[in-house]
């Protein structure tokens, strides 16, 4: 109702409004007491099928991983990347964080996928534009079936995002690899064409990492701890060969980021609003090397299915078929 009163001849007041409008939307919804999952293909569609993003190939980066781990606030700032990828684009001291977050602590907690209503245009280098779509997933592991539910909501996920980034904290569990195993065996079952590696790139990453003595802060270092986690060997149980051989099979890119801790201020001060001072300045150095990482123009990864790119409008169609395989 507000873009009413916004609606004047100004070009710029439009613009003002549409970023007033854009949030997080649902678009897949799992039913926790059913067990079912839910395409909202009205909301999918008024994403993706926008008239000046359609026909453009899209670029899909995900995060993933349980609740409460940081992942809103992560992307909060891939949004500010996002609106203003200049050399400041984390924003001055003393601004709140908005965006996935937006809604806070009475949001109440669901198992699955939300997008930004805002889809990016991007021009590379190049001069090709893509578009980019932030997509948010997340689950509850406390019983086995909602194991299974979580499963089949980053199952999706990832079957639908060029980028996973699977959101992790401290370290790499055994139970993390395992639950990753299981998310891309449901998506590998899902998918036809299995001679090819079914999934782009997978970024693991571990958010406040403490052995930074062990392995440094940032890709380098996190590469390296990635290296040694997946590494497969002789005298290893055949059930923990088997979960590393199948993420290797799984995914055409794999990397690991291992991500300081953000203060005490941002883990446990109740009115801590997202702004940079009361950050540690470790967080920020990093923060500020990971999300061009991800997003910078010439590093986005467009979305392939079976070796082909995808626009905006037949991811809306891959949606709709992926999501009728878990409904059968
Ligand atoms: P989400 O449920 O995964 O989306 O988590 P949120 O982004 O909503 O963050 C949950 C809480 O963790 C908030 O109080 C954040 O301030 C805090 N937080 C955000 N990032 C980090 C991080 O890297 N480490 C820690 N320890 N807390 C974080
Ligand atoms: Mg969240």
């Amino acid at each position: 109702m507000l873009s009413i009163y916004l609606k004047s001849p100004g070009q710029n007041n439009t613009k003002v409004a549409a970023k007033e409008a854009a949030r997080p939307i649902q678009i897949v919804l799992a039913n926790e007491e059913e067990h079912s999952f839910e395409l909202d293909e009205a909301a999918l569609e008024n994403i993706l099928l926008q008239d000046h993003v359609k026909d453009l190939n899209v670029v899909v980066v995900s995060v993933a991983g349980a609740f409460r781990k940081g992942k809103s606030f992560l992307l909060d700032f891939m949004l500010r990347y996002m609106h203003n990828p200049g050399e400041s684009w984390m924003g001055g001291e003393d601004e709140p964080l908005s965006g996935f977050s937006w809604r806070g602590g009475c949001e109440r907690e669901t198992t699955g996928i939300q997008a930004w209503s805002e889809v990016f245009v991007v021009e590379r280098s190049d001069g090709s534009k893509v578009a980019v779509l932030l997509v948010d997933t997340q689950g509850a592991f406390d019983s086995q079936s909602t194991i299974k539910d979580c499963a089949t909501v980053f199952a999706l996920s990832t079957m639908t995002s060029s980028v996973q980034v699977y959101n992790l904290t401290q370290n790499v569990q055994e139970d993390d690899l395992q639950h990753l195993q299981l998310f891309t065996e449901y998506g590998r079952l899902a998918m036809e064409e299995i001679y090819l590696k079914p999934f782009q790139s997978l970024m693991f990453l571990i958010r406040d990492w403490c052995y930074p003595y062990e392995h440094g802060y940032g890709l380098e270092g996190g590469n390296a701890f990635l290296k040694k986690r997946l590494q497969v060997k002789q005298n290893q149980h055949e059930e923990l060969q088997n979960v590393r051989k199948h993420i290797h099979s799984c995914f055409s890119n794999i990397g690991c980021f291992l991500q300081p801790h953000p203060g005490l201020k941002v883990a446990t001060n109740p009115y801590f609003d997202g702004r940079l001072r009361d950050i540690d300045d470790d967080f920020k150095t990093h923060l500020a090397e990971l999300v061009p990482l991800l997003l910078a123009p010439d590093r986005l990864v467009e979305k392939e299915i079976g070796g082909n790119k995808v626009t905006c409008r037949d991811l809306v169609e891959y949606f709709k078929s992926y999501i009728k395989i878990y409904q059968g």
